[in-house]
């Protein structure tokens, strides 16, 4: 069984920025490729775990980017979502995945009731509950919830072509006005729910947190060639920045939210 995390090992989640005053709260599920010490890579060879399959690749990048420049809090988990995935609805199998991209996870396989509890309360609701209690007790309005993921280049041998997708399951005026922003800035065409969409049932993270606080949630996913370096992340975190300011500025509200760039 997993036991309590060591003091040598990261907290469940970060709450990073947490007094921000812009309106946006940043969230980021797959953020961490660490697995607890106990679980002994999860019986695999070390190099996979710097692959997709434990993480979203320089996602953390682009979020803590994005925290500076918009004045926004940002939670993230601090734990590969191999060992349990944040946006996965908790009754599904797959919240604990056994195999992922057709590589089976021996430290999933055969998981006891009590293994799936144990990372359940002590990975999963904590972030969870950090993100519900970050949204009830901000000072400010909180007026979007924004998911930053990274997606592969590839899937099944077809090419992903969109650089970033805008990703929704309501808000679709919002998620529009999104689009037409990033696709100002690009020449390669912005996703429309692609290369997923948030599905109810599925996704967990936007549908809990949004509907609950009636709060506008959108996910962004980044190809991870994109932003395979900090640099390259920072970069496609001006994008969005910029992207959001002309948002506000449809509707008349200024891009005073921007803090100054550091
Ligand atoms: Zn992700």
């Amino acid at each position: 069984m997993f036991p309590n995390l060591t003091d040598t090992e990261p907290p469940a989640f970060t709450v990073h920025n947490e007094q921000g005053k812009g309106g946006v709260v940043l969230l980021c599920d797959h953020a961490s490729n660490y697995v607890p010490s106990q679980l002994q890579n999860l019986g695999l060879d070390p190099e996979l775990l710097t692959t997709h399959i434990a993480w979203d690749i320089g996602a953390l990048w682009v979020a803590r980017f994005l925290s500076e420049r918009l004045d926004a809090p940002l939670v993230f988990s601090n734990y590969s979502r191999l060992v349990i995935d944040c946006n996965r609805c908790p009754e599904r199998e797959d919240l604990v995945p056994a195999s992922s991209a057709d590589i089976p996870i021996p430290g999933n396989t055969q998981l006891s009731p009590l293994e799936l509890a144990s990372r359940r309360t002590r990975l999963f609701d904590p972030y969870h509950n950090a993100i519900d209690t970050l949204l009830q007790t901000r000072a400010e309005p909180t007026t979007l919830l924004l998911s930053i993921h990274s997606f592969t280049p590839t899937l099944h041998l077809q090419d992903r072509p969109w650089p970033i997708g805008v990703c929704y399951q309501n808000n679709s005026a919002m998620a529009k006005c999104w689009r037409v922003a990033l696709q100002e800035q690009l020449s390669d065409s912005v996703g429309d729910n692609e290369p997923y969409a948030v599905e109810l049932g599925i996704d967990y993270t936007l549908p809990m947190h949004g509907d609950k606080h009636n709060i506008p949630a959108i996910m962004l996913e980044i190809r991870q060639d994109e932003i395979a370096t900090e640099v390259a992340a920072n970069s496609w975190g001006e994008t969005i920045a910029t992207a959001w300011g002309h948002h506000h500025e449809k509707r008349k509200l200024g891009p005073s939210h921007l803090s100054p760039k550091k």
